[in-house]
């Protein structure tokens, strides 16, 4: 089959990857280079167990607390906008318990079996540089610590065997955190890489089998007839298909428009910054959980990554907020200083959706165009999932059960109105 796949991140990447694996004939589009998106600079968490949504309980007031101060975690920029709007109130609606258990719950079954899909792509000779070291999250305060283990269960559950570390034994775990640091959860399983060695690598690979890697070509149009897309056209010319997968993150708001779909994504700004020389030594991956900001140790390197900009796709870096990320591990850390780091903050659009849940399925009423997308903070996490799920819808023009609550129409006016008066019932 000719397969069209529209953005060349790691979701479109790992789709190509896949699905060429499977005998069929691949034709990326990437109206950029290759990995220059939001799959570029992240802090590279591969973390099923930390997959909660942000729209968990008691955000709505923390994130009007957070209003108010230019260098907080989180910033929304108003905007006279319908859509917009409706975005922030689903996002507002799903702050509780219940959606966030779900949601989680649903990130780690998707997941799935992953970390066997990261290693077989190694073994298959996909470049990219991956640690298996686990993830630390550290808190500062006894209420936030044992709100954390609330959830555990879900996490034990799916046989990912998260360690509570209270007092003294987090030190022990991790000798650099300061006394400040009340517990910690540790997740043995989970695995980080160096982000920007994904999709390169995987297109490396997927050109070495033959998928043909278009870079600066955008998409602009789509032809159809009936229920099926035939061909693409596309600033260098027209492309035929015989089935289509639009996976371009964030952009796939724009583009979803032009297949008559309205999808909501919304850009979540985050920024990261890299020392080539860690000033201070971590044993894995760390959230610095108060203040929204993760380290993620690369070799010699430490990269800190954090904050979340609701504020269009406006690109810039603003340094009040790079300089928050840097004094995120301030408390955290014996030994920290907030030295500058060795390069400008890198921003990226993560693909949000109102819970926080990709966006995977079929794209609107065509028979053979679908959507992989809205992955927000775990498209590098969901990579091999998503993929595995593209080659089934495309190869059998079904969705699968499991897709269900990813389904691209699960945000109509009849889910908000219910939610709604969930919420009033409360
Ligand atoms: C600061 C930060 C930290 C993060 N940390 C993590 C983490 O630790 N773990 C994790 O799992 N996730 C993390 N993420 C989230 C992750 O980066 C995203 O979910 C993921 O990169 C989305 O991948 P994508 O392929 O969907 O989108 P992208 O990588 O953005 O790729 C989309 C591509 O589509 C292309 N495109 C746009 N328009 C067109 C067009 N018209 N035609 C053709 N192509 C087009 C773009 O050029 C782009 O290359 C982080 C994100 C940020 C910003």
């Amino acid at each position: 089959m000719r397969v069209v796949v529209i953005g060349g991140g790691v979701i479109g990447m790992a789709s190509a990857y896949e699905l060429v694996k499977q005998g069929h004939e691949v034709t990326v589009l990437e109206a950029g280079t290759v990995g220059g998106g939001a799959s570029r600079g992240t802090a590279g968490w591969i973390c099923p167990a930390d997959s909660g949504p942000v729209a968990a309980p008691g955000m709505v007031l923390q994130g009007l607390r957070w209003m108010l101060h230019a260098d907080s975690p989180l910033r929304i920029r108003p905007r006279a906008s319908l859509p917009y709007l409706g975005f922030l109130l689903g996002m507002a609606q799903r702050c509780n318990a219940d959606d966030f258990r779900a949601g989680l719950r649903a990130n780690i079954a998707l997941f799935g079996d992953s970390m066997e899909t990261f290693d077989a792509w190694q073994q298959e000779g996909v470049a990219f540089e991956m640690q298996a070291d686990g993830l630390l999250i550290a808190l500062l305060g006894r209420d936030n610590y044992e709100h954390h283990l609330h959830d555990l269960d879900i996490v034990r559950d799916a046989g990912l065997d998260p360690v509570a570390l209270e007092g003294d034994a987090v030190r022990e775990h991790e000798p650099a955190l300061s006394d400040r640091v009340h517990g910690g959860i540790f997740f043995p399983h989970e695995r980080h890489i160096r982000s920007e060695t994904l999709a390169p690598g995987l297109a490396a690979a997927a050109r070495a089998r033959g998928v043909e890697v278009r870079e600066r070509t955008a998409l602009e149009g789509v032809v159809r007839d009936g229920r099926r897309v035939t061909a693409l056209r596309t600033s260098d010319g027209r492309i035929p298909a015989d089935a289509v997968v639009l996976a371009a993150g964030v952009w796939t708001e724009r583009l979803a428009r032009l297949f008559g779909v309205r999808l909501p994504i919304e850009p979540g700004k985050g920024y990261s910054v890299e020392y080539a020389q860690a000033p201070v030594r971590l044993r894995s991956a760390t959230s610095f959980t108060e203040r929204k900001v993760v380290g993620t140790p690369l070799g010699n390197a430490l990269r800190l990554a954090g904050t979340m900009e609701f504020a269009g796709y406006d690109p810039t870096v603003d340094p009040v907020r790079a300089a928050a990320i840097l004094r995120g591990p301030a408390e955290f850390l014996r030994d920290w200083t907030a030295p500058e780091p060795d390069a400008p903050a890198w921003a990226g659009f993560r693909p949000m959706t109102p819970d926080s849940l990709s966006i995977i399925g079929r794209l609107g009423a065509h028979d053979n165009a679908y959507v992989a997308s809205g992955h927000g903070m775990f498209g590098i996490t969901m990579a091999p999932a998503t993929a595995r799920a593209v080659v089934t819808m495309v190869e059998t023009g079904r969705v699968p059960a499991h897709l269900a609550p990813f389904a691209p129409d699960r945000f109509g006016a009849r889910d908000t109105v219910a939610r709604l008066r969930r919420l009033r019932a409360r």
